[in-house]
């Protein structure tokens, strides 16, 4: 794999870790590859739509680390064929195989076939049967330079943060963005995610990285603030659908009414993600005695 300069785009945070900034920022469907430049390796973290359009990375690759599998977040996979592919255990089966990472999704009939081809076409998917597992606190040596994969499941099973040095964390899809944090697929879990948020809290970081729109934020304060805005999404979410439930709905009329997209937003998976996110709100809202099955499959809040 030729060595490819991104010039102005590559951030530099610290002497052995840099961003490559995606197109607009890290907007889906790029978003801000990590690279950790060791005595020994060199790993990419979560390779780009843009490092694929770019044709590689600034270093010679040794490894690629996966936060999760989603299609966003493994394009390079197929472009770094002698590197080897990490992810955590929960995720493996997301990039060995297209149908694997389709039932992450949940995605059936037309919608699965639709996404199918976007992945392969858009994303760059190809599957990496090769990929080895890691569980948490799984720790990459890469002379001089550490990284420590840290599980924060809930937006997938497998989802993960890194830590690289003292200095930086890498916090993938916990994203921090105005859109609030996503839990639409079936492979998603809203008490995981909510367990995640208190659980990063908890790392002390001069640079976060997000992969998508926000980027790099410094400083631990802005982090903390950011991270509050995001996870009251998850409360307002709640209350909007617990109001909604003021006369009995479905799950299907939820999903219709959409409260995660906007109205105009039109995708292959729109539907099953709102579905998806109603489920587990309104499984939440009956383990918490604030709504019942009034009959089978409508439910109204108490
Ligand atoms: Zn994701």
């Amino acid at each position: 794999m030729k060595l490819v300069e991104w010039g102005e785009d590559e951030r530099r945070l610290t002497d052995s870790v840099s961003v490559l900034v995606g197109s607009d920022n890290g907007k889906y469907p790029s978003g801000n590859t990590l690279v950790v430049r060791g005595e020994s390796e060199c790993f990419v973290i979560d390779p780009s739509v843009d490092v694929v359009a770019r044709g590689g990375a600034p270093v010679k690759v040794d490894a690629v680390l996966n936060s999760h599998a989603h299609e966003d977040h493994i394009p390079g996979n197929k472009l770094f064929t002698s590197a080897r592919v990490h992810i955590h255990e929960d995720d493996v089966s997301g990039i060995t195989t297209l149908d694997g990472l389709m039932d992450i999704y949940g995605l059936e009939g037309a919608a699965r076939e639709g996404f199918e081809r976007v992945v392969v076409d858009e994303f760059n998917f190809a599957p990496r049967p090769d990929a080895e597992g890691f569980g948490d606190g799984a720790i990459f040596d890469l002379g001089g330079v550490e990284i420590e994969a840290v599980h924060l499941p809930g937006h997938t099973r497998g989802h993960s943060g890194f830590r690289v040095g003292t200095d930086v964390f890498f916090l993938s899809d916990i994203d921090l963005t105005g859109f609030g944090p996503y839990y639409g697929d079936a492979w998603s879990d809203l008490e995981d995610f909510e367990e995640s948020l208190h659980k990063v809290r908890d790392e002390e970081a001069r640079y976060y990285v997000t992969y998508h729109h926000e980027g790099v934020i410094e400083g631990r304060a802005a982090f903390l603030s950011l991270l509050d805005a995001f996870h009251e999404v998850i409360g307002r979410r709640h209350e909007a659908m617990l109001e909604y439930l003021a006369e009995p709905r479905t799950l299907e009329e939820m999903a219709r009414h959409r409260f995660i997209y906007r109205p105009h937003v039109e995708t292959h998976f729109a539907e099953s993600v709102e579905r998806r996110s109603a489920d587990l709100h309104v499984q939440r809202m009956l383990a918490r005695g604030e709504a019942k099955e009034v009959e089978t499959g409508r439910y109204r809040r108490v």
